[in-house]
């Protein structure tokens, strides 16, 4: 038996109870949570059905770095081995041989499962990863194992995002959005050589962007009227609209902004998702020849390379410096639900 929380039913506050530890088939490794973190989509999926697609009682979570214990009978092939730390993909059961997996992503499999929305996830002491989409994490001298568990949801999608938009050096990309994932990418976007604009409606994470040095300039949406917005984006860059903009937030204000300080031919990646549908001006996109470009978290390839490009820059999440116990689970959602958590990801220690 094993420690998890549960979410039995949304909206009803997360239980923690005893459950069987779980036995490994296939290619799934049993392995041992050491840190997970909570994520703003574990907000909706415990509060409000999530994406439709839960199966309640549920163990919520999907951002954690492991330790392997033990290998399913079809794992050996994936070059794991009890001992190992590593960090997973949030994706578990793809097929293998669809279309969709061999052709374009694993992310995109119709059998494939999610971790912590439709098959059990980290905030409990064992689950089962899928081998396939395991990345080893070894120690890395001063980095703490926190600070990679939210390189599995956050890092790779804003880094998926950016990768999509296929940014070239020297060009000016826009995040809209510059909390938790945009602030991820802000750090990749400048470390990938790119000019970097934040824009948000929070005053605060606009000026710790721009005091830690990685936009070339902000613009506060809040302050700003809509109408100015692209004067101040052309002001901060050279005369122009941007190459590229980034949208981290869900909220349709944030896509109304985005579009409109796009250079013609300008691609604009959609990460943050409205629950409600974003209103656009098809006449807009067929005039300025405007790209649209949506982003999904990757499988193990995109997280591995993601994982080593973090290490290569040296450019990781920040972590809220209270150390968490399960126990301490709602308290966690509520302060995340509130908007109380500027001091970086939280993370439950095991
Ligand atoms: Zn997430
Ligand atoms: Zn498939």
């Amino acid at each position: 038996m094993m420690k998890a929380a549960l979410c039995k039913e949304p909206g009803k506050p997360i239980v923690i109870e005893q459950i069987p530890t779980p036995t490994p088939t296939g290619r799934h490794l049993l392995v041992r949570v050491e840190v997970a973190t909570l994520c703003n989509s574990d907000i909706a999926i415990t509060q409000s059905g999530g994406f439709g697609q839960s199966n309640y009682p549920l163990v919520i979570g999907h951002e954690a770095v492991c330790i392997v214990e033990e290998l399913g009978p079809d794992a050996s092939p994936y070059d794991f081995k009890p001992g190992d730390r590593i960090g997973s993909s949030l994706w578990r059961d793809m097929c293998l041989t669809c279309y969709e997996f061999t052709h374009i992503g694993p992310q995109f499999c119709p059998s494939a499962k999610m971790m912590g929305m439709n098959a059990p996830g980290y905030f409990c002491e064992y689950t089962l990863v899928d081998a396939a989409c395991a990345v080893k994490v070894p120690e890395k001298e001063n980095i703490q194992a926190a600070q990679l568990s939210p390189l599995f949801c956050a890092g790779i999608t804003v880094w998926d995002g950016l990768s999509r938009a296929e940014l070239k050096d020297g060009e000016t990309v826009a995040i809209v959005g510059v909390g938790g994932l945009g602030e991820m990418g802000v750090k990749y976007a400048h470390a990938m050589g790119c000019k970097v604009l934040g824009l948000d409606i929070n005053e605060a994470q606009l000026k710790g962007v721009l005091e830690s040095g990685v936009v070339d300039g902000i613009v506060n949406t809040r302050t700003t009227a809509p109408s100015d917005v692209l004067g101040a984006i052309k002001e901060l860059n050279g005369g122009r609209a941007v190459d590229a903009v980034v949208v981290t937030s869900g909220a349709l204000k944030a896509y109304e902004t985005a579009i409109g300080i796009l250079r013609p031919e300008g691609r604009l990646v959609a990460i943050g998702a409205p629950l409600e549908s974003v209103p656009v001006s098809m006449s807009m996109i067929a005039t300025y020849a405007l790209k649209i470009i949506g982003a999904l978290v990757p499988g193990q390839i995109g997280c591995s390379k993601c994982v080593a490009f973090s290490h290569e820059k040296g450019i990781y999440p920040r972590i809220n410096p209270r150390e968490f116990q399960l126990e301490d689970i709602n308290e966690m959602i509520a302060l995340l639900k509130a908007g109380n958590v500027q001091d970086g990801r939280m993370a439950i220690r095991f």
